[in-house]
């Protein structure tokens, strides 16, 4: 690795749905700990907060065009939708690019330890280029969400996915990632498992999770599901090879149960047998629907993949220049 000698524009990429009950405390939070980065020199005075609103239906959007508008530190990048978490890392980190050395994105309601940046930079400036953000525990989280986590990474794993476990979307990239998965174009997104496939020097920070202090998640079931769904079949085929698995067995199932049979039948007492063959019929229609399921599954995506949709749309930008104060502002529409 080699060690970086310039300190980095950093911009803190916070994606936004429905965060109206935050938003005034996090932009102070943010403010705060960006501004004594500065001041010990650990960043540039260019560096910025950018928020994504990821199609708010609140008050969310009219409070962050007034942060910006009082204070050029705070970028708002807004969707014309609600197109996901995912979508509003991946729009953040894409407008960071051009302008900064690296990115942090990193959770609006500020359950991820901000604290921890001081360890991103730190891992920056010993030359990595993309640093992960790993979890200490998962003791803030349910019972139910701990089980299910803990459940998916060791799916994950097994199906051959990179991504580590228990970590999270609070994550710093450097510009020269940024640029690589810029040139990554599929439409559904797990950034957790796919940017480890990049490959790039990394390294790992451990951070603590506090509770949320207001408002309420924003990832209902569904979306957690989806998110689920969408990193197992966007970075893994290996379902689909256990699916032949499964048939491989099936058959010599089927060719024990044909042997039996005709002894069966051979010895006169073949009649008999209603329950065993209903068992069989209803495991295989099991099976080959769940089988189905499956391959339907990744036919879906392809078909979603080959319509090259937009990620997502953008409704306007803000974004004012730190060094020209006297210039007119760059609002981009
Ligand atoms: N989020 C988003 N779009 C969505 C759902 C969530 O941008 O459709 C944002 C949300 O505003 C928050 C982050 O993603 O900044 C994580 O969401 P949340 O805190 O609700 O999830 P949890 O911490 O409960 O997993
Ligand atoms: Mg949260």
């Amino acid at each position: 690795m080699v060690k970086r000698d310039q300190i980095p524009t950093l911009y803190l990429v916070l994606p936004c749905y429905n965060e109206e009950a935050v938003i005034d405390k996090t932009s102070r939070v943010v403010r705060d700990k960006m501004t004594r980065l500065m001041k010990e020199g650990k960043i540039t005075d260019r560096s910025k907060a950018l928020f994504v609103n990821d199609g708010s239906r609140d008050a969310t959007l009219r409070m962050l065009h007034d942060l910006a508008r009082e204070d050029s530190f705070y970028g708002v990048l807004s969707f014309a939708g609600n197109y996901g978490h995912q979508s509003a890392i991946l729009a953040g980190m894409m407008e960071a690019r051009h302008h900064a050395d690296a990115a942090v994105t990193i959770d609006a309601d500020l359950q991820q330890d901000i604290e921890a940046l001081d360890r991103f930079l730190e891992c920056y400036m010993a030359g990595c280029d993309v640093v992960y953000g790993v979890r200490n525990d998962r003791n803030t989280d349910g019972f139910f969400k701990k089980m299910t986590a803990t459940a998916y990474y060791k799916l994950m794993h097994f199906l051959g996915s990179g991504a580590l476990t228990n970590s999270a979307d609070y994550r710093l990239m450097s510009s020269k990632a940024l640029n690589a998965l810029a040139e990554y174009p599929e439409s559904s997104l797990f950034l957790r498992g796919l940017i480890p496939t990049m490959g790039f020097e990394s390294d790992i920070v451990y951070f603590d999770v506090k509770a949320r202090e207001a408002g309420e998640s924003k990832y209902t079931f569904k979306k957690m599901v989806n998110l689920a769904m969408d990193g197992i079949t966007s970075s893994s085929i290996r379902p689909i090879h256990m699916i032949g698995g499964l048939g491989f067995i099936t058959v010599l199932a089927a060719l024990v149960m044909i042997v039996f049979s005709i002894v069966d039948w051979a010895n006169g007492n073949a009649v008999q047998g209603y329950t065993t063959s209903l068992i069989v019929m209803l495991i295989l229609g099991g099976v080959i629907l769940v089988s189905l399921s499956v391959i339907g599954e990744y036919v879906g995506k392809t078909y979603m993949e080959a319509k090259h949709r937009p990620r997502y749309i953008i409704d306007s930008v803000v974004l004012r220049d730190f060094e020209h104060p006297n210039e007119k502002n760059d609002d981009k529409a």
